[in-house]
């Protein structure tokens, strides 16, 4: 029998209103009409899962925590249903040659049918010099990344690590570390970049949701990021914005538009 999301859900204890829930609040942050909502969640309840591999390269973790600590109930139950099923090195059980083992049944069973979804970047700087870091089962986690990557339907960059490089691609960036779409040698699988330090955990449920419901991968702006996400700015919708376009702001601590 095929197992959905649906499943996996109810078996850990998630109950069917808060599963509707869940559709419903993620038709929404799509952008999407309520109507939507049914079609998410026969989508989840009828559709094979789609199996999800989490890999974490050089980083602070923060992008797992935010969530594994979110404040709603829902948000986590339904995110670590969703994607912590099969690798997630940083907080699944398994452990040593079990895990190492897990990724290669997921990536044989599963070829170019799951998501990879990475946390932290690769530093590509010991691949000239041939120094170790960020070793993953005796390995460097460029060569899991790229063996997983050459497999996957799609790829995410999770949280601004991957998706642009930040703190430790700073300059003089000694690790070599390098955003996903800038490493050589992974493949073909479209990358969707999903920034953020860390990013809003939701997102990546509706995006996997998305690839699911509608069975394509959602439409991305000039920089690979999913739109329905992230075309508007805050700035934009800024319920004082009216006063920006019309001049009304400070330049300087307790200048004369201060005073008005
Ligand atoms: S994007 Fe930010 S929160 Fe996420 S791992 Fe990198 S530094 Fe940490």
């Amino acid at each position: 029998m095929v197992e959905t999301f649906y499943d996996v859900m109810r078996r850990q204890g998630i109950t069917r209103r808060s599963f509707l829930k869940f559709c419903g609040l993620t038709a929404a942050a799509m952008g999407l009409s309520p109507a939507y909502a049914g079609k998410i969640a026969h989508a989840m309840e009828t559709k094979p899962r789609i199996p999800v591999l989490w890999l974490h390269g050089l980083e602070c973790t923060c992008c797992s925590e935010s969530f594994i600590r979110s404040a709603h109930p829902l948000a986590k139950d339904v995110i670590l249903s969703m994607i912590s099923l099969d690798y997630d090195d940083t907080i699944m059980a398994a452990a040593g040659h079990q895990a190492e083992a897990i990724i290669e049944e997921t990536i044989e069973k599963y070829s170019g049918n799951y998501i990879l979804a990475c946390e932290g970047n690769p530093g590509l700087e010991q691949e000239h010099t041939g120094g170790m870091s960020c070793i993953i089962a005796g390995k460097p986690y460029t060569e899991q990344l790229r063996h997983a990557a050459k497999h996957a339907k799609a790829i995410i960059s999770w949280g601004s690590c991957a998706s642009w490089g930040c703190v430790q691609a700073a300059s003089p960036n000694p690790t070599g570390a390098t955003p996903i779409h800038k490493v050589p040698d992974l493949g073909n699988a479209p990358i969707i970049k999903v920034p953020g330090c860390p990013p809003i955990a939701e997102v990546m449920t509706a995006v996997i949701t998305y690839i699911l419901t509608f069975e394509k991968l959602p439409s991305l702006d000039r920089q690979g990021r999913p739109k329905m996400f992230y075309s508007q700015r805050i700035h934009d919708k800024c319920y004082r914005r009216s006063h920006f376009d019309a001049g009304q702001f400070v330049e300087k601590w307790d200048d004369e538009a201060a005073r008005k």
